[in-house]
């Protein structure tokens, strides 16, 4: 993978930021994405690109705007010389019953965590096709397989995202592009932190037993999935040897799914 480029979105954070780091170890040059404080987001650049001999830049490109999405795509072929590797991560979560659930929250959630990955494969897939190579990855969710209560924004998203890499996996199928989704359980990431504190609110339950009762109750495992677990499937999906691997969606759940 060494030389290759790669956009990882919402990478100033838990698992985009993994995924970014495991990337950067294999040698590819990467571009981070996401918000976040400005100084913490230039050490992050300059420790990866010190560690690993790699480029690293930043867009702050908002994945709720079609125009700065097109436009991140276009400078990362600019300064890298073409994609290789599309990593779609950025999403947020809202919880809330669907009779009760904000609009505004619904289209925000859509927008992130659905429609950037259209948009950014639309922009990105001509580039992989000339120069004859792709790997896109799209970070979807066990909630992109099955269906949890208070959530209809966020799993209406994830399955919008498992359906959207089978289409462009079969329509990269002779191609060496692959698309492949990642399905993961509950990691414990900035995300999973708010999420704690909304489901606590829903349920009328203390932090610790919304972890407990709510939350790992659904995962077999009784344990939070590492960011370092899923950077590294990521990893292997970018890989040569995941080259015949191509329209799946992956748990990494702890039985989760299996039930
Ligand atoms: P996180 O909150 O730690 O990171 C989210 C990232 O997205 C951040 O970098 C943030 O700045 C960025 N982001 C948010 N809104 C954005 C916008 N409008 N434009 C650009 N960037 C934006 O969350 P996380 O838990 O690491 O989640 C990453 C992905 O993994 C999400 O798609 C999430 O749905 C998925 N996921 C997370 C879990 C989990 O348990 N944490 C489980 C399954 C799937």
């Amino acid at each position: 993978m060494k030389g290759k480029s790669a956009i990882v979105t919402g990478s100033t954070s838990g698992i985009g930021l993994g995924i970014a780091r495991a990337l950067a170890a294999q040698g590819v040059n990467v571009m981070l994405n996401g918000f976040g404080d400005a100084d913490e987001i230039r050490a992050i650049r300059t420790k990866l690109e010190a560690d690993h001999g790699i480029r690293v830049v930043y867009s702050g490109a908002d994945m709720t705007r079609p125009a700065e999405i097109h436009a991140m795509v276009q400078q990362a072929i600019a300064l890298f010389g073409g994609v290789d590797i599309l990593v779609n991560n950025a999403g947020i979560q809202h919880v809330a019953p669907v009779d009760e659930f904000p609009l505004d929250k619904w289209d925000q959630i859509i927008a992130i965590n659905l429609s950037s990955a259209f948009h950014t494969i639309n922009a990105a897939l001509p580039s992989m096709k000339a120069r004859g190579w792709g790997r896109i990855v799209n970070i979807a969710s066990i909630h992109g397989l099955v269906a949890s209560p208070f959530k209809s924004a966020y799993i209406a998203a994830k399955h919008g995202i498992v359906g959207l890499t089978k289409t462009v996996a079969l329509e990269t199928a002779t191609l060496p592009i692959t698309c492949n989704a990642i399905c993961p359980g509950y990691v414990l990431t900035p995300l999973v932190e708010k999420q704690i504190d909304d489901q606590a609110k829903v349920h009328g339950l203390p932090r610790d037993e919304v972890v407990s009762r709510v939350m790992l109750e659904r995962q077999p495992s009784r344990q939070f999935v590492k960011i370092e677990d899923v950077a590294q499937l990521a990893v292997y999906l970018c890989s040569d040897a995941a080259s015949g691997m191509t329209g799946a969606s992956l748990p990494i759940d702890g039985a989760w799914t299996a039930q």
